[in-house]
């Protein structure tokens, strides 16, 4: 991974390349930021830089020894750690457990879709956690000598997936290093860091970016200009997403296929249709079906907004835009705040740990009675 390969946050950048370059690099840092702006490419892009055979222009060459190794995930004195599952209940469960599919993962989703995580684990409805015998796991290895580099470097992704036992032991860590030990944390959300840990990071930060730095991104990969410009206007300044739109496979492509089926199941009244439904998004993770409902009220604005034909720039994929043409007419002034409101009331309850299958099912009768309400 080269620095060149990330996208704008070119401040960030610079401070990464200035600690190798002036010898001055923090025992542990802190690369913070929403999902999908590439924070792991910095991470690796760091390593690879601080281990280059042969530096050229600020960055790491990408060919040398060293560079392919980190690329293949082979140096022995990289260690990554992540939030992981138990798959016996009682036994201790470590990252290095789930290695191969982690391998498969940054290379697949180098920006890292929390999303696809638990599905490559096979975590079910599990939620993935670092626990703490990883804790004790990086202890033992931090006290080890390095195979060939200068440094032991522990990237944790997603620390605020420690519980706070594990926290602590990794903080001893923090506050008394080993020279040639560095830790990079990767956060989406820092607040949910120990205080005690977090104060102890060199904090860098990266942030959404400009349109126009999207589309010029996608542009020098290849992407056409009218796709590239759809997929920065819908990315909200978060590149992932823009590639997650371009690819076409991402989840909210599965998400609409599950908004087609409902809408079109609830409007129909075809009960049987919605039990069965109800029983598939059931299946969901906590998080996955709230994500599901933010993208229904979502969805159903944007309905709103395409039937009331005031904003030609609409933010909807070509598969969103094609069906809306037809299902926009029955978004109106009448449903779209009751139908908004139902998401919230079904976020709720998913929240506490209600009956999902019912919750679903609920939802979807009271959907069917809101499509078909009159027009205010
Ligand atoms: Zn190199």
């Amino acid at each position: 991974m080269r620095f060149a390969e990330i996208i704008g946050n070119d401040d960030t950048i610079a401070d990464l390349r200035a600690m190798v370059d002036s010898d001055k690099i923090p025992h542990a840092m802190l690369i913070s930021g929403p999902s999908g702006l590439g924070k792991m490419m910095a991470a690796r892009a760091f390593i690879s830089y601080l281990n280059c055979e042969n530096r050229i222009d600020g960055d790491s060459c990408g060919v040398c020894p060293a560079c392919r190794r980190i690329d293949a995930g082979n140096n022995p004195d990289i260690h990554y750690v992540y939030p992981v599952i138990k798959k016996t209940a009682g036994k201790p469960a470590f990252s290095t457990d789930f290695i191969d599919q982690w391998k498969l993962f940054i290379k697949d989703s180098p920006y890292m879709d929390t999303t696809k995580w638990p599905v490559m684990i096979e975590a079910g409805t599990k939620r993935p956690v670092i626990y703490v015998d990883e804790a004790d796991a990086i202890s033992a290895k931090a006290a080890l000598s390095t195979y060939a580099d200068r440094y032991k470097v522990f990237v944790i992704w997603l620390p605020e997936r420690m519980n706070p036992e594990a926290s602590n032991k990794l903080l001893k860590l923090i506050e008394e290093p080993y020279d040639d030990t560095l830790f990079i944390f990767v956060s989406n959300n820092p607040e949910l860091l120990l205080p005690t840990v977090a104060s102890r990071l060199r904090s860098l930060r990266m942030n959404p970016q400009p349109e126009n730095t999207i589309v010029s991104a996608l542009l020098k990969v290849g992407v056409s200009e009218s796709s590239a410009r759809q997929a920065a206007r819908m990315a909200e300044g978060i590149p992932g997403k823009a590639f997650e739109s371009l690819s076409g496979n991402g989840e909210s492509a599965e998400f609409h296929r599950y908004f087609m089926d409902c809408m079109r199941n609830a409007y129909a009244r075809k009960i049987d249709e919605l039990k069965k439904t109800a029983e598939t998004l059931s299946a969901f993770s906590r998080e996955k079906a709230i994500r599901f409902l933010e993208y229904l009220a979502r969805m159903t604005r944007e309905n709103f907004i395409a039937n009331l034909s005031i904003s030609p720039l609409n933010n909807m994929t070509p598969d969103e835009e094609s069906f809306s043409t037809r299902f926009a007419p029955f978004i109106h002034s009448g449903n779209v705040e009751k139908i908004v409101a139902e998401t919230e009331t079904a976020k709720r309850d998913i929240s506490r740990n209600a009956n999902a299958k019912l919750v679903w099912f609920d939802f979807l009768l009271r959907l069917m009675l809101h499509l078909r309400s009159p027009k205010n």
